[in-house]
């Protein structure tokens, strides 16, 4: 279904049914599938294409992979049981203990734990640069022993816009691989693999599945990447846990992705439950749709934030005074997301009295679904960090986390200007 176009595959891809089957795609409730003899099984020891067991795949998840791995413009797919899952499988995939990686600082503040305190202790040593780091800069960070840079599409909660064509350049000059989160900005908005970029993750709780109802997580491989730098020899040598299989040779592009199911989902096993790729399925069907309303509520929301007298300062990409403005044009022209960060005058106090005050926006932990929803960071997902963590990370005490649902946007405006009127 290659053929069609961004919007249609949104809806369709991943399951065409033969005459008499089901038009909805089925769940496939089974952990387990049936052969009719030994060696039909054997055979999927040796890595030939089938299920063996559902931790390992699915048909109800090979579908929805196959669904997102064409929204993305990759080769293939792997669903993870949250986004955290995959951020780590997709850096354990290539990385390990006595490497380096490096992130930019701006990333979600569960990636950052991940990244800079768990991996520590698995021997993995992640370097954290700006977002805005030139590209010297950027090439004096990598070492000998550094396997990935990683960084988001725009970063949640900042809203920071990587230049990824310069970060994609500067890892494939020193032969090493640019991994990204593209939670945010969803395959809709940007599609990093046609920047340069030769991993996308996402956490699919967001966007992709857009109602909040199930958590999961996507690696997506372009099948791009040249992987005989060197740099990593667990895809270009012998695998003696599948008998010397090499995932270069035996499975040419799809390498990466092969390695991450048949290698680090059979031994980590954070597959998510069919139910939840049915649900995830459901969700992408409106993304498109879901993804233009966002934007234009956002943007709405946006300009009447920035004309607020009690409002000191509004983050949004998509508004002319933001210093992602021109970058925003060049990665995601059609509109960045639905989240919105904006500062109110009174600081701390007077940001936790405007969240208290909203009706129609909900305070929840979590962004981008349907539903308008707040959050105050610095006293929630961010507490964790110290001050300096937080300014550096773009978290100001008096930041508000807005993440503008796709209900009428005139009722989203009137609930914010009556609790601005709070304060
Ligand atoms: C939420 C989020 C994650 C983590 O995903 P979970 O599904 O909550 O595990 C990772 N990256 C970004 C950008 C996110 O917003």
């Amino acid at each position: 279904m290659d053929k069609y176009n961004i919007n249609t595959r949104c809806v369709q891809e991943g399951y065409n049914p033969k005459s008499g089957e089901p038009r909805v795609l089925p769940i496939a409730q089974s952990t387990t599938y049936y052969y009719e003899t030994g060696a039909d099984v054997a055979k999927l020891f040796d890595l030939e294409p089938g299920f063996m067991y559902t931790r390992l795949g699915n048909p109800t998840l090979a579908a929805i992979e196959e669904r997102i791995a064409s929204l993305e413009g990759g080769v293939g797919a792997l669903l993870t049981s949250s986004g955290q899952a995959a951020t780590l499988i997709s850096i354990l995939n290539v990385a390990g203990a006595g490497d380096n990686i490096i992130a930019t600082n701006a990333v979600y503040g569960g990636t950052f734990n991940l990244l800079g305190v768990t991996m520590a202790k698995m021997g993995i040593e992640c370097t954290f640069v700006p977002t805005d780091i030139s590209k010297e800069e950027l090439k004096e960070k990598i070492k000998d022993n550094t396997k990935l840079i990683f960084t988001e599409t725009l970063s949640n909660p900042g809203l920071e816009i990587p230049d990824l064509e310069m970060f994609a350049e500067v890892a494939h000059e020193a032969g090493i691989i640019l991994i990204v989160d593209n939670t945010f900005a969803t395959p809709i908005n940007c599609r990093p693999f046609e920047y340069g970029a030769d991993i996308v993750i996402h956490s699919t709780s967001k966007y992709m599945d857009g109602h909040a109802v199930a958590l999961g997580g996507v690696i997506v491989d372009s099948g791009k990447t040249d992987w005989n730098t060197g740099k990593y020899p667990g895809l270009t040598e012998p695998d003696e846990s599948y008998h010397g299989v090499v995932y270069t040779r035996d499975f040419g592009t799809s390498a990466y992705i092969m390695k991450a199911r048949a290698q680090l989902m059979r031994d980590l096993g954070s597959t998510p439950s069919p139910m939840n790729a049915f649900l995830l399925g459901l969700g992408l069907e409106t993304l498109h749709l879901r993804v233009e309303r966002h934007c234009m509520n956002a943007r709405k929301v946006a300009e009447f934030l920035e004309s607020h007298s009690k409002v000191k300062w509004v983050n949004y990409p998509d508004l002319k005074s933001n210093k992602y403005h021109e970058r925003a044009k060049k990665y995601l022209p059609n509109g960045s997301c639905g989240v919105i960060s904006f500062g109110v005058e009174g600081g701390k106090e007077a940001a936790m009295k405007v969240m208290d005050s909203l009706k129609l926006a909900k305070i929840v932990v979590h962004v981008a679904d349907a539903r308008t929803s707040v959050l105050h960071p610095a006293s929630t997902t961010h507490r964790q960090l110290s001050d300096e963590q937080l300014i550096e990370s773009g978290v100001l005490p008096e930041l508000i986390r807005f993440s503008v649902g796709i209900e009428d946007v005139d009722d989203i405006i009137a609930d914010l200007s009556q609790a601005l009127e709070q304060i």
